[in-house]
């Protein structure tokens, strides 16, 4: 008989638990909440974007991209997929996105503790792990007040985003103990803090076309909506290039991103606006504005360009018209900072995929010590991506373990 340990009762460890549970195995998860799943329970706004329809390189960000594309293989996606049909999870596909047909995270949280608790593994809560040692191939887990005895041993505690729900970078302190190699966790899909904020434009949400500029340099482009908020810019599209922003700062580089707040205009602005502010010749340049911006926007644009709401598009010199234009195509705020862990959904960094055998997620310097979800350095857009990671990451490291690697 095996005996099994889990150290994190969330999507990863869950997932592996069940996957590993078979025959006469004894398997343990250990969770320092009073309850598995609480992260789960925020994710998508309560709603839980568990997949997306479309996977790629592109959706995910590591320093080992060639490991990722092993873990995200069309037929482990297709497996993480026939799992959750086989959960009767019944899907709500919005733009790609996979949502429970409820809109309830609680439904995918109360599906994966019931298959748990039908197979038989044992989810002990409240334990929080403060130590973990191997001695020959054993491994013993200290808990506050009682120890235990595995044979195997999954780590899947997290990263540390969003530590209030109990992942708070211990699992990186045991890998290290392990001289695994971590890749410097930063804030990743967090709110950005910028140089000399606006609190003028706070609240406002709207579609734009941000370009990232990084010491000098284009990097990354991303389309969709910002929401524009007094310490910065924070929104799904901005969340999409703060991997970057957030290790570029990290790195100390210079983080410049230009926002386009009229990306529904293809050609250049100028004869657009030429040809409107034609036929509408009583409109001054603040009412040419307000037909497409917010209205909080247009004193904005108008005090960076240095105009006044009262004059006419067309009385303006060249140089003032071009520089309406490029302020509207190309508003640039410089990042200083992140809102940080506390604020973020995941890590950008983790334990080195190099170190790990992506076929079952074991250490390559610890037999008998898998590692999962969110702890490896792979993270991914917004979209479902980052679970997609527990699910499939748990699985393997599951049915590696429970010796089912169909
Ligand atoms: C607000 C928010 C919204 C999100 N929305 C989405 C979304 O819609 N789609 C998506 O794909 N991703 C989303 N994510 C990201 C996703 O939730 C995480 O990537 C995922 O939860 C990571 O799972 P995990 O199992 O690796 O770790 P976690 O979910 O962090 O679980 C780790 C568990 O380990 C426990 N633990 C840690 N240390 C110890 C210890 N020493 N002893 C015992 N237990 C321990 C913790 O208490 C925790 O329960 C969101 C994240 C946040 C914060």
């Amino acid at each position: 008989m095996k005996k099994i340990g889990i150290i994190g009762g969330g999507p990863s460890g869950l997932v592996a638990g069940i996957f590993a549970k078979k025959d006469d195995n004894e398997v343990i998860i250990l969770e320092r909440n009073s309850k598995p799943l609480k992260k789960l329970l925020m994710t998508g706004n309560g709603k839980c974007n568990y997949f997306n329809e479309v996977y790629g390189n592109d959706c995910y960000y590591s320093e080992d991209m060639g490991i990722v594309s092993s873990i995200i293989s069309s037929n482990n996606i297709e497996k993480a997929k026939e799992f959750f049909d086989f959960l009767g999870i019944v899907p709500k596909i919005k733009n790609g996105c996979y949502y429970p047909f409820s809109n309830q995270a609680s439904t995918i949280q109360k599906a994966l503790v019931d298959e748990a608790e039908r197979k038989g593994v044992k989810i002990i809560c409240n334990s929080l792990v403060t130590d973990i040692q191997k001695k020959k191939k054993s491994f013993f887990v200290t808990c506050t007040d009682v120890s235990y005895k595995f044979d195997k041993l999954i780590l899947a505690t997290g990263s540390v985003a969003y530590s209030k729900t109990g992942s708070d970078g211990m699992g990186y302190t045991f890998l290290k103990k392990f001289s695994h190699s971590i890749v410097e966790p930063v804030p990743a899909l967090v709110p950005l803090i910028i140089q000399n904020p606006i609190k003028e434009w706070d609240g406002v949400r709207t579609d734009v076309e941000l370009e990232l500029f990084e010491d000098g340099h284009f990097v990354a482009r991303e389309t969709g909506e910002i929401q524009l908020t007094s310490y910065g810019i924070s929104g799904i599209c901005t969340f999409n290039l703060t991997h970057i922003i957030s290790r570029g700062l990290f790195l100390k580089r210079n983080e410049v991103v230009k926002i386009n707040f009229v990306p529904f205009i293809k050609t250049l602005i100028s004869p657009w606006m030429h040809q409107y502010s034609k036929r509408h010749p009583e409109k001054n340049l603040g009412n040419l504005l307000e037909g497409f911006l917010n209205y909080k926007l247009v004193p904005i644009i108008l005090k960076r360009c240095g105009l006044s709401r009262n004059v006419y598009y067309q009385a303006l010199t060249n140089e003032e018209k071009l520089m309406v234009c490029k302020t509207l195509r190309s508003f640039d705020v410089s990042v200083c900072g992140t809102k940080g862990f506390d604020f973020s959904q995941v890590c950008n960094g983790g334990v080195k995929l190099s170190e790990i055998n992506a076929k079952t997620m074991e250490s390559k310097k610890i037999p008998g010590l898998y590692v999962i979800g969110e702890l490896i350095d792979m993270n991914g857009k917004c979209g479902g991506y980052n679970l997609t990671t527990c699910w499939i990451t748990g699985m393997l490291a599951g049915k590696s373990i429970g010796g089912s690697n169909d």
